[in-house]
């Protein structure tokens, strides 16, 4: 286990996955039911992005660091933008929120956050960032496994992200494979399934596997920033959901048109389909 978030940290795929996070936790907290969430590759939840690590390529500058001063960002940015204040008390953009902080700070009480992360300095930060946190429960553990040992929440309904690192060449596959057992154990649960826009042909296949294995509620958001780099640097990444919230169309159809003309390296785009 190599991948190390904070490399990557705030680039124009956590801005993707985030947006997206931060609409679905809002509409669960439409209802004042309890809900619970399942984030299967958690990471350590919060970075500098002045470290070593993230000043090395640096890509959040050509991410969030594009979007922060925008006075007439689409709400979903502002929404973002407000999140990441929550950790830059000085309003300065300094500290980047991972999953696992961006949901912590949404929980209400009775609410429950189920965190999984196994890279051992990664799972050490995560416990300080979060692990005091009320309703957080932290677990050293694989999160492929856990998306059949976890689910379903105890609240009985909520949110699932997949987040891994795809380090290993068949983590889409493995992931499609696992959402079939996931889905039948929490049919109606919200997953936010994150991909790197990197063969489309295989994340169709995974899309179509997906809906044969019982989900027909889809959407697939794609945002990219650039032409695909024959070098393997990441030009754009794939968001699907299921069971998407009412809303998360419109808002996305509002917001990435937006996002990709500030963040173009050359060519960018986006597109939404219900796969
Ligand atoms: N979801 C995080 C966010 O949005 O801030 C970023 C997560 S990062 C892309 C993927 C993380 O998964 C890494 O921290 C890595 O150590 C961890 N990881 C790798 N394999 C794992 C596995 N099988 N189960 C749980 N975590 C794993």
């Amino acid at each position: 286990m190599n991948y190390r978030h904070a490399f990557h940290a705030g680039n124009h795929a956590d801005v993707l996955k985030h947006v997206v996070l931060l609409f679905c936790l809002d509409a669960l907290k439409r209802k004042e039911t309890p809900f619970g969430v399942l984030d299967t590759h958690a990471g350590g939840g919060r970075y500098d992005l002045f470290s070593a690590e993230a000043m090395r390529s640096p890509e959040w500058q050509h991410g969030i660091g594009e979007l922060w001063d925008w006075p007439d960002a689409p709400p979903a940015v502002a929404r973002l933008k407000r999140a990441i204040l929550a950790d830059n008390a000085d309003g300065a953009l300094r500290h980047y929120p991972g999953s696992p902080l961006l949901i912590a700070n949404a929980l209400r009480e009775g609410d429950a956050l189920e965190a999984c992360e196994l890279h051992p300095e990664e799972y050490a930060a995560l416990r300080q960032t979060v692990g005091r946190r009320p309703g957080v429960h932290l677990h050293a553990r694989d999160g492929f496994e856990a998306l059949t040992a976890l689910l379903p929440p105890k609240q009985r309904r909520g949110l699932v992200l997949i987040d891994p690192p795809y380090e290993k060449p068949d983590e889409v596959f493995k992931t499609a494979q696992v959402l079939g057992p996931a889905l039948q154990r929490f049919g109606h649960g919200v997953y936010l399934w994150w991909r790197p826009l990197k063969n489309d042909s295989e994340l169709r296949r995974a899309d179509a596997e997906v809906r044969a294995s019982g989900a027909d509620k889809l959407l697939r958001a794609d945002l990219w920033v650039d032409a695909p780099a024959p070098a393997g640097r990441l030009h754009g990444s794939s968001m699907l959901v299921i069971n998407p919230p009412f809303g998360l169309d419109a808002t996305l159809r509002q917001a990435l048109p937006v996002i990709a003309a500030k963040l173009s390296r050359g060519a960018a785009g986006f597109r939404i389909t219900t796969p």
